[in-house]
């Protein structure tokens, strides 16, 4: 009997990275192996995003290029997964007639039954429900080997930020059972991952009965064998100094934190309906660096918002002189339908846009170059990720502040922490070497 191969594609963020995981591994139990090869497979899946336009048209175009290998094996079927096929999977199952089916974030489960349907009567499908329960907890995740980890501890969003269409695709907040989390990090340790990164749209509101986020991460963090745990995303209004302090006093918990501000005027951050305020997201960062030395923090911002003035504009620039970030990633602003701002009125031009996204971005590159050069001469504690990209005599690794840097490869240190010398910085890169060498 042929084994039956899935080739996916996965798009957007780390939990589209994580439920590829999932749905892989849902798919083994029906006999399917994953295969990087779409010629090879006889099931393709495309998991997408819905976060801006780019993101969805982006995957539309690769499904109709994808459609190249259905014509030469008519027997392949292909579906679409994620946001975007929650958000528009019946236009898609309209407009494109090679796709055989949309399947939802919460629907993956589904996909045995679907793929029966598909082979009996060649019954094109959708499934979009949207549950307040599904955390897949007995679904263990398919991963390739490797040092770094990604492990969803809860599902969906109750924050409704006014430009955001998460929400309306995810459902509601719902956490993993702590003790279900646990396992799924030793099971994790056993198979010889170093490092694990906790992921939800807003860890800071887990909760497990009386096991908070902080509560959970110390207890991830005694796992054996796991020598770095991180964590994204963090909404600063739940930001606590409980957690703060559990960073502070657990080695294995990594000292960075990405922290949203997305904007530096209140007048904006209320339009937004962030519930926080510049002043209290720098105290957030004061009160970090008092507590946890070194700590570094990154962000996101979006430029461009409904009613954001030159004025509000400049807001944003002091904030991000002031905060110091190691690094932004920023945006322009991109109306989502379905969400509350894609209601308001439009008023900053897409000159405009651009104009402040490369402003914003000019001042945090050269932020970012200036903290990485302070580096220099400095020793850092590296966990060894694997070969450079660019050069096969140089591994890369992270520091714990999630800094990216690039040295000498010697033999038997993937997967270890390994002491390099800060011997250089360009852009948002460190370049080490190891002292004495
Ligand atoms: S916290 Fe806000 S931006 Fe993040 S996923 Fe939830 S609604 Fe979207």
């Amino acid at each position: 009997m042929k084994q039956k191969k899935v080739y996916i594609e996965t798009y957007g963020c780390q939990m589209n990275k994580y439920d590829s995981e999932l749905a892989t591994s849902i798919l083994a139990g029906e006999g399917y192996q994953v295969t990087h090869h779409p010629g090879e497979a006889d099931l393709i899946l495309v998991n997408t995003c819905s976060v801006r336009d780019h993101a969805e048209m982006r995957a539309l175009g690769r499904l109709g290029a994808l459609n190249a290998h259905k014509l030469a094996n008519p027997r392949l079927k292909i579906g679409v997964m994620g946001c975007m096929a929650q958000r528009i999977g019946e236009q898609i199952l309209k407009e494109k007639r090679f796709v055989d089916f949309a399947i939802g974030p919460d629907s993956y489960r589904s996909l045995p039954a679907i793929l029966d349907r598909l082979k009996e009567d060649n019954a094109r499908q959708i499934c979009a429900d949207i549950t307040d329960f599904e955390v897949y907890l007995d679904i263990y995740p398919n991963r390739e080997s490797g040092v770094s980890a990604w492990v969803a501890i809860m599902r969906g969003c109750n924050n409704f930020c006014a430009y955001c269409i998460v929400p309306y695709l995810r459902g509601r907040e719902r956490s993993r059972p702590a003790d279900n989390v646990l396992d799924e990090i030793r099971q994790l340790s056993r198979e010889g991952f170093k490092e694990v990164s906790l992921l939800g749209q807003n860890v800071n509101s887990y909760h497990d009965g009386d096991v908070d986020f902080p509560e959970l991460i110390s207890r991830v963090s005694q796992v054996d064998g796991i020598l770095r745990v991180r964590f994204a995303s963090s909404h600063p209004k739940d930001l606590s100094e409980k957690l703060i302090r559990a960073i502070a006093a657990h080695r294995t918990i990594c000292n960075h934190i990405h922290l949203a501000v997305q904007s530096g005027s209140n007048k904006i951050l209320k339009l937004m309906n962030r519930n926080y305020t510049r002043e209290h997201f720098l105290s957030l960062l004061e009160k970090a660096r008092n507590l946890v030395e070194g700590i570094s923090f990154t962000t996101d911002i979006i430029v461009g918002f409904p009613e954001e003035t030159e004025h509000d504009f400049h807001d944003t620039l002091d904030l991000v002189q002031q905060a110091q970030f190691d690094n932004a990633f920023i945006f322009k602003y991109n109306p989502r339908s379905g969400t509350a701002a894609a209601e308001m009125q439009e008023a900053v031009t897409e000159e405009e846009k651009l104009a402040r996204l490369i402003e914003l971005n000019e001042l945090q590159n050269s932020i970012t170059l200036n903290r990485n050069r302070e580096l220099i001469g400095c020793k850092a504690e590296v966990l060894v990720e694997g070969r450079s990209k660019k050069s096969a005599t140089e591994n890369m690794g992270r520091t714990d502040t999630n800094k990216i840097v690039i040295f000498p490869a010697r033999s038997g240190d993937i997967g270890k922490i390994v002491g390099v010398q800060i011997a250089g910085a360009e852009g948002h890169t460190l370049f080490g070497e190891f002292p004495g060498i």
